[in-house]
């Protein structure tokens, strides 16, 4: 779609066209704003298409302030709470929607993602937003004080407005269409940015447990992961390359922000300048015995079943592949695992549970923006007013959604902020 039809001048112009600049665009829409989208992907809303597995994991019944990371954890408080997940549940409600909660409150399509994208597209076309696909930005300059406003190039035109909302995510999947453009735009703009890094990401492991964790790749267990002191119970997922699953996507955003949003409480911030943080020390624990709380299990069994191997008393708890492995690698030697309960020392079967209670494992990395979910940092929320998301210093200039240094947990929470601040904005705008 050109931008033909329009003398290009609009009350808004909203960069992306995802989830956050969706919302946005609807809400400005229905204030009777003139509204457009420009986005520089063929289609409006991919990662909405791709999420939950193709039906969205649209929201969280669980949505509260202290699921979102950031280096003002107040920040997203007010937009969440304006524009609750209740109010979201409404409109999909309203609109015919099937939905389910999966697990942990997590609200997924019964059918397809489309119907949320479709969602918004319904409303933004019933208030007559136009949205430009296949335009790419080319420059973004504002007009002088007083008339202000802001002029957007794009490939087929030059569009104009007093309000400019940037929209267009963060960097994580660039085969998706993700961009850091939010980034450069915001320097452009003399917005600080908190650095940004992948999050909800796969971490890779240091050699020698990569060699434990790779002959154990497909196999998920139950699992409670805690980084820099947040704890997730749920699963683990061995990989070629390290781990992953829901508990370790989850505690890849807190292992992320350790160093990152170290200083948050002391009212300090990292800014997007200052020296990368060496992440390489921090362990990520994992109890690989989530149901078991007796530090005397194994004793126990022993007593009980004294001719049983370990491996077998380990199997009933852990996946069989991964009780076998750990039993050879806890008892310290080739042939050792064969050894009846009878014949190790209760101290030894202490000091497994104990292991495996607190195994620590020093990921080497993460498997980067190419596989995370979201990005960790972004626009330095003390830039911005958290009720309208416009930016302190520049009149008239919006950031919401995931280029904001917000971000939610796994399990709908990155929607539901994305939501809430496009709402915020398009109320204001
Ligand atoms: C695989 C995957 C699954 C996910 N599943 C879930 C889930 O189930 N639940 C959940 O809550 N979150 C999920 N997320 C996270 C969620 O998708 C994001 O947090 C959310 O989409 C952020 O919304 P946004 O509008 O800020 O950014 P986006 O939805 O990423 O939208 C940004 C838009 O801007 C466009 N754009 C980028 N650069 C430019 C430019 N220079 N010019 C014009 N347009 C541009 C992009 O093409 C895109 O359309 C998932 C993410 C991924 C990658």
């Amino acid at each position: 779609m050109g931008v033909q039809g329009s003398s290009g001048r609009y009350d808004v112009l909203v960069l992306g066209g995802g989830a956050a600049g969706l919302m946005c665009a609807r809400v400005a829409g229905q204030r009777g704003r003139r509204v457009a989208v420009v986005e520089h992907m063929p289609e409006v809303g991919k990662k909405i298409l791709i999420s939950g597995g193709g039906r969205c994991n649209f929201t969280n019944l669980e949505v509260a302030p202290d699921r979102f990371l950031s280096a003002n954890p107040h920040f997203a408080k007010s937009a969440l709470k304006r524009y609750t997940q209740w109010d979201f549940i409404s409109l999909v409600s309203d609109y015919g929607i099937a939905w389910h909660e999966k697990t942990l409150g997590q609200l997924f399509c019964d059918q397809s993602a489309q119907q949320i994208v479709d969602l918004l597209l319904r409303d933004c076309a019933e208030v007559g937003v136009e949205i430009l696909t296949s335009a790419p930005v080319r420059d973004v300059t504002r007009a002088p004080e007083p008339n202000g406003g802001f002029a957007v190039r794009t490939e087929s035109g030059t569009l104009r407005a007093p309000s400019l909302v940037v929209a267009t995510g963060g960097p994580s999947i660039p085969k998706l269409g993700a961009t850091a453009f939010a980034y450069d735009l915001a320097r452009d703009f003399g917005l600080p940015l908190i650095e940004p890094r992948p999050a909800l990401v796969p971490l890779t492991l240091q050699p020698a447990d990569k060699a434990l964790a790779a002959p154990l790749s497909g196999l998920a267990v139950d699992s409670a992961v805690t980084a820099n002191g947040t704890t997730f119970r749920e699963a683990t997922l061995f990989t070629h390359r390290g781990v992953s699953g829901p508990a370790v996507l989850q505690a890849s955003s807190y292992w992320q922000a350790a160093d990152l949003h170290a200083g948050a409480h002391a009212g300090g911030r990292k800014r997007a300048a200052a020296a990368p943080a060496d992440l390489r020390g921090l362990p990520v624990r994992f109890d690989l015995l989530p149901e078991v709380s007796d530090p005397d299990w194994l004793v126990a069994a022993k007593a009980a079943r004294p001719r049983q191997q370990l491996q077998t008393v380990l199997g009933e708890v852990l996946p069989q592949r991964l009780a076998q492995r750990l039993a050879a690698q806890l008892a310290d030697g080739a042939g050792a695992d064969d050894r009846p309960l009878a014949e190790w020392p209760d101290r030894a079967l202490r000091r497994i549970v104990q292991q495996l209670k607190d195994w620590q494992l020093v990921p080497a990395g993460t498997e980067g923006f190419a596989k995370a979910e979201v990005t960790v940092g972004g626009v330095d929320t003390a830039a911005l007013d958290s009720r309208t998301m416009q930016a302190r210093d520049v009149p008239g200039l919006y950031v919401i959604g995931e280029a904001v240094d917000v971000t939610g947990w796994l399990g709908g929470y990155n929607f539901q902020w994305a939501w809430s601040s496009g709402w915020a904005a398009g109320q204001a705008v």
